[in-house]
């Protein structure tokens, strides 16, 4: 009998394909088969018996799906670029800050150094960090399969919590964020209670300015307040034209988040919650206008 304390997988067959298409053949062919990359939430929740794949496809011997290059009007990521290359890409830091911020702020270092961007994007936690900044950041996912490659914007790859768009025999093969104007700069904030922990909200803001400080253009996305990172459309709405002041900050942060539904647990209660998005929506928006030049 099966001890409740086992915290080993069940038995799956292993795949280590070293090209694209045999990853993608491998998918099409093999039993109950799923990608895994850094292995950081997939392998936790095969030792849990949440997933028992019975095929593993192993995507880390892949040539070339692990870079972060500036391309004609956008970044291109790799799917196998690890959070600490994103926290710490000169590239990053500069023009698309709240990606550093949000890679920063996973796990801890161990975590930094296996994870994934792509697996991050593809796992589709709601509670994670970086699906929520490149929500706001209006990301697009590449993604390859038997029938080719087709490009998925910010707003469909999240289609519900663990679920991305793709289906069972494409992998996520790039991340692309466009590219923004000038006077544009970003900001990511998680709220844990203790550092390394999954957010009991977070808020990242992508916000371009125009003459006199007024807002021109934002992107504001909530992280563990729905089944996926959510855009705040009302404080949107809100800042679009008005003049970026305290008051205007504040009064935007209290805008109703339509579809902001959080969960009671442990780590809050959803009253909290709720408040709690006012708060750092209040700070993302802060620290993205302080970051504008
Ligand atoms: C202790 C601990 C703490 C953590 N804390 C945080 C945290 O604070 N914040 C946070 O955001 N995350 C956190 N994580 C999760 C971490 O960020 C993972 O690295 C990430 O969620 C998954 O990346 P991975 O490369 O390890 O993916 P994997 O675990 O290998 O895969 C995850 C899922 O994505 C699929 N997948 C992976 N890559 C691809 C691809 N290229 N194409 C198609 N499907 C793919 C897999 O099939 C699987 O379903 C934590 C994890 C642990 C173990």
């Amino acid at each position: 009998m099966e001890s409740p304390l086992d915290l080993t997988p069940k038995k799956f067959d292993y795949y280590e394909p070293t090209s694209l298409n045999e990853a993608i053949q491998l998918l099409e062919t093999k039993e109950e088969a799923k990608v895994m990359a850094g292995g950081q939430s997939l392998l936790a929740l095969m030792k849990l018996r949440l997933a028992a794949p019975k095929s593993i496809v192993d995507i880390t011997k892949l040539e070339g799906l692990s870079y972060i290059k500036e391309e004609n009007g956008y970044l291109a990521i790799g799917a196998l670029t690890i959070h600490d290359m994103i926290e710490l890409s000169p590239v990053i830091k500069e023009k698309y800050t709240l990606l550093s911020d949000a890679a920063s702020k996973i796990g801890d270092q161990q975590i930094r150094n296996r994870g994934t961007i792509g697996g991050s994007a593809c796992h589709a936690d709601p509670a994670a960090d970086l699906p929520t900044a490149l929500v706001a950041a209006d990301a697009s996912f590449v993604a390859q399969g038997p029938k080719g490659q087709r490009i998925i914007p910010s707003g469909d790859f999240f289609v519900d919590i663990f679920t991305p768009a793709l289906e069972h025999d494409e992998v996520l093969t790039e991340i692309r964020l466009p590219n923004s104007p000038p006077h544009s700069a970003s900001g990511y904030i998680k709220h844990s209670r203790r550092e390394g922990d999954f957010a009991i909200t977070s808020c990242g803001v992508v916000l371009t300015t125009g003459r006199g400080n007024t807002c021109e253009d934002v992107r504001i996305a909530l992280g563990s307040v729905a089944s996926t990172p959510l855009r705040f459309m009302n404080a949107e709405n809100y800042l679009r034209g008005k003049a970026l002041d305290d008051k205007t900050i504040i009064e935007a942060s209290n805008q109703k988040p339509e579809g902001a539904n959080p969960p009671s647990d442990m780590h809050g209660s959803k009253e909290y919650r709720m408040e709690m998005i006012k708060v750092f929506t209040k700070r993302s928006l802060k620290l993205a206008l302080g970051r504008v030049k």
